[in-house]
């Protein structure tokens, strides 16, 4: 017979691990679904220095092991499966897996984001040879070697001072004449001489044969185009949320965020969103770690009706 649960969560990241941890602990019978590991994005974060109670600072890996631990000692089952597609009803939902379903009488969506692509020509024939996503992963092959990180944000400015630790010089590409990035960032790359920023300036190609040689950029006040030679490209221009197999089920917005009421609950009843994935006004571990215990909240005051 098909187990039911109390609660599928979908996704391993902060939220929903937090989630977990409170509905487990709450003796609701938990599953997580995970398609790649526990941790999400926090997991390539070098060091998290805004998360409340590590004032020497936490790796993303750390953080997440730690969660993970915590979350399967009060019950939580984690089965590594993609969740494919959601129906059904308010007290019956199933979640289509790669080879089985999967039933239960709440469902909680903390599927997190990806990166988003700068699409420009070369970017996806050079991923993996110079293009990348993830400083914390691939930053050591660019010893001594000259690289760009292109984005304005806080993922780009911290990329950037991370790879200062091994890059000889480091183009900071963004398309505005100001970082959006906090002070605090903007002030640790004016500190790193081998930083140098390039505002007002898009990246339109990536060229290489078999690995990043250089690319091709544009001044958008001057139109004029300059072919920078350089190793590596680090892109750092946001994330899209990982909602495309819930789209046809829940209510999202123009961007593909999940749309959810005060409680977390999405325009279905008894489907709840949480983190990266849903409308939000931040998005960071804390308010990830926030929105899973207050859904695991939401989801329990609902079971005692159902
Ligand atoms: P983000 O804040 O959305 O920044 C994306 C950056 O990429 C922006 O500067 C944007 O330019 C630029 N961009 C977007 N599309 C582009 C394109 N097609 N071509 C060129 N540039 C493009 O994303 P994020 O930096 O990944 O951060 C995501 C969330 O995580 C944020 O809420 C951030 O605060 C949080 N975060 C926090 C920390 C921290 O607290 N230490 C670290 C990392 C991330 P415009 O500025 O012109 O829009």
């Amino acid at each position: 017979m098909t187990k039911i649960y109390d609660t599928i969560i979908l996704g391993a990241g902060p939220a929903g691990l937090t989630a977990a941890i409170y509905t487990a602990r709450s003796r609701l019978s938990t599953c997580i679904l995970e398609r790649v590991g526990p941790g999400g994005t926090a997991l390539i974060i070098d060091k998290l220095e805004n998360y409340p109670g590590f004032p020497d600072g936490i790796s993303g890996y750390e953080l997440a092991m730690k969660m993970e631990q915590q979350a399967r000692k009060f019950g939580t089952e984690i089965i590594m499966d993609e969740a494919l597609e959601i129906s059904g009803k308010p007290g019956v939902f199933t979640v289509k897996g790669a080879d089985v379903s999967y039933t239960a009488r709440t469902i909680l969506i903390a599927t997190g984001s990806s990166y988003q692509k700068l699409e420009v020509p070369g970017e996806s024939e050079l991923a993996g040879k110079g293009v990348s996503y993830c400083a914390t992963c691939d930053g050591a092959f660019f010893r001594n070697q000259r690289i760009a990180v292109i984005g304005g944000g806080n993922s780009a400015l911290q990329e950037a001072v991370y790879l200062s630790r091994f890059a000889s010089e480091i183009y900071l590409i963004h398309r505005r004449d100001a970082y959006r990035a906090s002070k605090l960032l903007q002030e640790r790359i004016s500190e790193k001489p081998v930083i140098k920023p390039v505002l007002d300036t898009i990246v339109t190609k990536i060229n290489g044969k078999d690995k990043v040689e250089s690319v091709l950029i544009k001044n958008v006040k001057t139109d004029k185009a300059t072919l920078l030679p350089l190793e590596g490209v680090f892109v750092a221009v946001g994330h899209t949320p990982n909602t495309a197999f819930c789209g046809k089920f829940l209510k999202l917005d123009g961007k593909g965020y999940i749309i959810t009421d005060e409680a977390l609950q999405t325009s279905v009843p008894g489907v709840f969103a949480a983190g990266d994935c849903r409308v939000t006004g931040l998005r960071q571990v804390a308010t990830a770690v926030g929105d899973g215990a207050y859904a695991s909240e939401s989801i329990d005051k609902l079971l005692q009706k159902l």
